[in-house]
């Protein structure tokens, strides 16, 4: 995949602007990679038609050049499929927390109890493993092992009394839970190699015996176009809170893990990289894009000159101000459709004596207020602008008109531009601007 998007944005980066032609052909390579990816089809579709979308309706960057644009709408799409921020786990409000795993064989169940119990453990809590999986003779056994190694207790049926029962285990491994003071309760259940009715009965029966506060789905990143079936499957059949993949250590490329959120919507919790007990981590949704992508390097650049970018605005601006220039309603309407754009100029502006207030007026207003802004200043005339004093009754209405907005908009408007204003000669007059890049501080 990475080499794909690698040679596909290579040959964008040289052109000066972004058209339709550009956006087809870019997002048809991006679809063929994804495919080779193992990404599901239709989780390829949608990916690209919002890809698409917002490359279209992006303004040209100042900052970037069409082919960054484009890496970086990619890369923001990516990870906002992967689910935004890592969500963490929930627990009970009265313990024990009860947390079921459930998977195909194979997946990576039994180790993951055993790393999800050092985890906690580490963190304070006192889990408890569970053995729920009693269809394979060694099961119980490999379960104690990680138990060992996780230095937490299991609970498993007494051995010579024949197979027990799964569901009758996990239920009073709860109550054995209550009375040794565990606050965490991981069970781990069996699976199949295939999906098969009677194992999601059983997992069903086990989650409706307990109640967990979080079934978490456990998927191998390997598994491919598969994903899809078996996560629907399990959806389905048990349903489930949070998945965690594993054997990302594995050269796995992050199909499975696009295609496991989009068709289930669950977040992806945790992420198991390898064999080993202390091989796990929260899962971060921003370092799996970067590894489907696999353009760190290109994504540090973009980051570099929109920073870059940011810092000559900001240094713009100050000069303008230091230097006392009159500051008129279009470069209210400028600055704070800059300010709006780029993010960091706002920490800036916090950090300008005075300019508090000038933020948190700049912080009310969202995307909708500035069009409306926008519209108002454009349908005055320009002596209007040069000099708003003028804007009296009529001339009110008429730019009411003229923007489809009202009169007390327009009035609003002109009364934070005056404040503003104020401001500016304020901070003009007055003393320098420390903390400013390029050198006025
Ligand atoms: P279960 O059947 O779902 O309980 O899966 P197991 O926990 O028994 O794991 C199956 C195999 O995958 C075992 O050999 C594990 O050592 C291995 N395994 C589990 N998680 C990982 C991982 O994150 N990376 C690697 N490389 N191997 C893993
Ligand atoms: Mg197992």
């Amino acid at each position: 995949l990475s080499d794909r998007l690698t040679s596909v944005f290579s040959s964008l980066r040289s052109k000066g602007r972004l058209s339709d032609a550009d956006i087809d052909a870019t997002t048809r390579e991006i679809r063929i990679a994804l495919l080779e990816a193992d990404v599901a089809l239709p989780v390829v579709k949608a990916f690209v038609a919002r890809v698409k979308e917002r490359a279209r309706g992006a303004e040209v960057s100042q900052a970037l050049n069409p082919a960054q644009q484009v890496v970086k709408i990619v890369n923001d799409e990516l990870i906002e499929i992967l689910g935004g921020e890592t969500r963490r786990l929930r627990y009970a409000k009265t313990p024990p927390t009860v947390i079921m795993l459930a998977g195909l064989q194979g997946s990576g169940k039994t180790t993951l109890a055993g790393k999800l119990a050092t985890w906690l453990r580490e963190q304070g809590h006192v889990p408890l493993l569970v053995a729920a999986d009693l269809q394979r003779p060694n099961a119980v056994q490999q379960l104690q092992v990680m138990g060992e190694r996780a230095k937490v207790a299991v609970y498993a049926p007494e051995p010579g009394n024949g197979v027990g029962d799964p569901v009758d285990v996990a239920r009073r491994s709860v109550d054995e839970a209550r009375r040794q003071q565990h606050d965490i309760v991981i069970i781990d259940t069996a699976g199949r190699l295939g999906i098969d009715q009677e194992m999601m009965r059983q997992a069903a029966d086990i989650r409706d015996a307990v109640t967990p506060d979080e079934i978490l789905f456990v998927v191998d990143a390997m598994i491919g176009q598969d994903a899809v079936t078996t996560a629907q499957a399990f959806m389905d059949g048990v349903g489930f809170d949070g998945v965690v993949l594993t054997k990302l250590d594995g050269d796995a490329r992050g199909g499975a893990a696009l295609s496991v959120r989009h068709i289930t919507g669950r977040p992806i919790m945790f992420a198991s990289t390898g064999e080993k007990i202390e091989d796990f981590d929260a899962f971060h949704p921003d370092r799996m894009a970067s590894r489907i992508l696999d353009m760190g390097d290109i994504l540090t650049l973009i980051e570099q000159a929109q920073k870059t970018f940011d810092e000559e605005q900001a240094a713009k601006m100050a000069s303008k101000l230091t230097a006392g220039e009159n500051f008129t309603l279009e470069d209210f309407l400028e600055q704070m459709m800059m300010v709006q754009k780029m993010g960091p100029i706002k920490n800036l502006l916090g950090m300008m004596p005075g300019m508090g207030q000038m933020r948190d007026q700049i912080n009310s207003i969202d995307d909708r207020d500035l069009d409306r802004i926008a519209a108002i200043i454009r349908s005055m005339t320009p002596a209007e602008r040069q000099d708003p004093k003028i804007i009296n009754g009529s001339r009110r209405a008429r730019i009411a008109n003229g923007s489809g907005t009202t009169v007390s908009a327009v009035s609003n408007l002109v009364t934070r531009f005056f404040e503003a204003q104020k401001m500016m000669k304020r901070m003009a007059g007055g003393m320098g601007i420390p903390g400013m890049p390029g050198g006025k501080g």
